[in-house]
């Protein structure tokens, strides 16, 4: 792949970044996941405003939307993509070793494109399996979660635990045991007719596609409470899904041992999603 580096498309084996760089020496930096569809980013500007805040909140410069546009749109014309996978990560940059982010110059910036990989049909019918994780989600006070930093390991250590017991994915609890989110997703549940999910004051990104969500199910007539939910009403629902920018509305089939059906609001959710995909990206063809 063709891989944009600090303002220039390079081939992917041009494309290294210094081992003194101290995104990778203490995970001191940010990123952003998006997906293209028929040329088109979804969401672009969303992700570009959250991506500068999260440099924000690490006290990070972050460059100009029209730079990051441009970044992102370039690496996907150089890999000739249409529907596609597509990674900004900002870094502090090189820097000698030791903490201080003032040692370091200027920021890496890398936009990485890549084919999308659909996810399995399977997992859409019938839904995937979800444990809950002992590792428990950062607390807000320590690294908040709104930050999408390049430090993932609490999200890697929950991800190991989902792996080791056969799952899919992890759901993560806060230190007080609420709800928080998945390792790359937030979490939706049905009981009665009502929408749930946790709130964004118990420690979680707040998801674009959960922004989207929320804002589809309220405008076609179905209630949604965000709260402080504990994990036995996640176990007491009638449906369960998650949301992220790749997968879009998944399914689940099963929580620990308890299993569900694919309820009807998680498909008309999904299906709405679709069309507001399809209405953004025929609204914003280039
Ligand atoms: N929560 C976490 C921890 C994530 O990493 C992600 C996405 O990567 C999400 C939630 C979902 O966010 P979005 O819908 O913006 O993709």
């Amino acid at each position: 792949m063709n891989i944009f580096l600090d303002g220039l498309i390079v081939p992917e084996a041009e494309a290294v970044v210094s081992v003194y760089d101290h995104g990778f020496l203490y995970g001191d930096g940010i990123y952003e996941t998006m997906r293209s569809y028929d040329g088109v980013v979804f969401m672009l500007s969303r992700h570009i405003k959250r991506l500068q805040r999260s440099a924000h909140l690490i006290r990070l410069e972050a460059p100009e939307k029209e730079r990051l546009t441009d970044a992102v749109y370039a690496t996907i014309e150089a890999n000739n993509l249409s529907d596609a996978y597509i990674r900004i990560t900002l870094s502090r940059g090189k820097g000698p070793i030791g903490l201080d982010p003032g040692l370091c110059g200027k920021h890496t910036l890398v936009v990485i494109a890549e084919p999308f990989r659909e996810y399995p049909a399977l997992c859409y019918e019938r839904g995937v399996h979800l444990i809950f994780a002992k590792t428990r989600r950062n607390l807000a006070e320590a690294v908040d979660p709104k930050i999408k930093s390049l430090n993932f390991l609490n999200n890697i250590l929950a991800k190991m635990e989902a792996k080791e017991r056969g799952a899919y994915e992890a759901v993560m609890l806060n230190a007080a045991g609420f709800l928080t989110e998945g390792t790359v997703c937030n979490i939706f549940f049905v009981r009665h007719g009502i929408l749930y999910t946790p709130s964004v004051a118990a420690g979680i990104l707040d998801g674009i596609t959960r922004e989207l969500v929320i804002g589809l199910a309220r405008k076609n007539g179905i209630k949604v409470e965000e709260g402080k939910f504990y994990p036995e009403d996640l176990l007491g629902a009638s449906e369960v899904f998650f949301t992220n920018t790749t997968a879009e509305v998944m399914p689940v089939a099963r929580v620990e041992d308890r299993e569900f059906e694919v309820g009807e609001i998680t498909r008309v959710l999904r299906s709405l999603y679709r069309a507001e995909v399809r209405r953004y990206v025929s609204n914003n063809s280039r």
